[in-house]
């Protein structure tokens, strides 16, 4: 039987995946939006949602295997975006539960014995659109999601890319009442010094572990550089442990976050931080004690094979 995601990081750092939407986007099978709205606002409608699982499993069975490959010892379902709010946006909301379920099999199959599953779940961005007044809309796609991905036998859930606290905290209720293990990462954009609505980085830390996230820490629109010192203060603040999936994309001081970069979504290629700085990032993480490292958007196979070599994880 494989090793529960709580013994798992015990053991020592756990080597996630990297981030799909954008490489499957890159590869041709996921929709930017690019070309039909601003993107990367929040307010868009259509871009990166995972209709590739019903669409093009090809493609998404392929990328598993390749991270499987590079060392991933877990493979998250593509079912970021994946509630009935943001796939209704985007055209697919009648197939959302095909499209969630179609995402965990398809992690299944190639995961076998070799990893675990687990479901990503993150923000509506109904709290974006409408303001905190939208959160109990948000709790309601939420839970749903949560349910389908049980349904659909994950081992674990990961909530991840949520820009209010307020929101990841009723996630982790949805969570907890679904009694699956989750691990929490927020993502601070426009700033690093404090999430969407006002909280630092301790404090959403403290915040996530008090609402019994497994493990916290941030995920997404930092470079692993900007991203430690956050995560640094995180470590200060809780006892659980500190997990961390950073994007591949320089940032600046002025601009804290990839996806408010100019070159956000088309030229994202000029801002590519090398693979070379996973390297570093493992060796740092393994030596801080981060227990579950990862990737986000930027971050295809050989990202994650450079982050294994810095964890020393031997394959
Ligand atoms: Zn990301």
């Amino acid at each position: 039987m494989k090793p529960a995601i709580h013994d798992l990081m015990k053991a020592g750092p756990v080597l996630g995946d990297g981030g799909y939407l954008i490489e499957l986007e890159r590869r041709g099978y996921v929709d930017s939006g690019s070309g039909r709205e601003k993107v990367g606002t929040g307010k868009g409608s259509g871009q990166f949602t995972p209709e590739v699982a019903i669409e093009n499993p090809d493609a998404l069975r392929e990328l598993h295997r390749e991270f499987l490959r590079a060392g991933s010892q877990v493979l998250q379902a593509l079912t970021f975006f994946g509630t009935r709010e943001k796939l209704s946006r985007a055209g697919y909301g009648a197939q959302t539960e095909k499209i969630n379920h179609a995402a965990v099999k398809l992690a299944r199959e190639v995961a076998g014995d070799a990893a675990l599953v687990a479901g990503s779940v993150s923000r509506t961005q109904l709290v974006e659109r409408e303001g905190s007044g939208a959160l109990d809309k948000a709790r309601h796609h939420i839970a749903e999601q949560i349910r389908m991905l049980k349904d659909a036998g994950v081992d674990f859930l990961i909530l991840e890319t949520f820009f209010h606290l307020a929101e990841m905290k009723l996630a982790l209720q949805c969570a907890a009442e679904s009694g699956l293990p989750a691990i929490a990462t927020m993502s601070f954009r426009p700033l690093t010094t404090q999430c969407a609505d006002g909280h630092s980085p301790a404090e959403c830390a403290k915040g996530m572990a008090e609402h019994g996230a497994i493990a916290v820490g941030a995920n997404c629109e930092q470079e692993p550089e900007r991203m430690l010192p956050l995560l640094r203060q995180m470590r200060e603040a809780v006892k659980v442990p500190i997990a961390a999936q950073p994007a591949a994309f320089r940032t600046t001081p002025e601009c804290n976050s990839f996806t408010r970069m100019p070159q956000f979504p088309d030229e994202m290629e000029t801002i590519q931080v090398s693979r070379k700085a996973f390297t570093a990032f493992g060796r740092i993480a393994k030596a801080e004690g981060i227990r579950y490292v990862g990737g986000c958007c930027g971050c295809n196979p050989a990202y994650i094979r450079a982050l294994a070599q810095g964890l020393e994880h031997s394959k």
